[in-house]
C-alpha cells in the first residue's frame, strides 16, 4: 500500500455498521458521485459502503 494512501477515515455517521468512535472501520469503501455528472464540492459525493446498524 502506498504510503501516501488514506488509512484512516473519520466519519462522523455513527448510525452506520462500519463506524466506530467516529472512525471507519469497513475494509475499504466506495464513494460514489451524488446524483451529478460533474462533482465540485463535497456534498456532491457520498459513501456507498454506508450500511445501517
Ligand atoms: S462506510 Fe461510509 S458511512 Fe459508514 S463509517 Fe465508513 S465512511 Fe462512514
Amino acid at each position: 500500500m502506498p504510503d501516501n494512501k488514506c488509512q484512516q477515515i473519520k466519519c462522523t455517521v455513527t448510525e452506520c455498521a462500519y463506524n466506530t468512535n467516529v472512525m471507519c472501520d469497513a475494509p475499504m469503501i466506495q464513494v460514489d458521485r451524488n446524483g451529478v455528472s460533474k462533482a465540485s464540492n463535497s456534498p456532491h459525493t457520498r459513501c456507498e459502503t454506508f450500511k445501517p446498524r
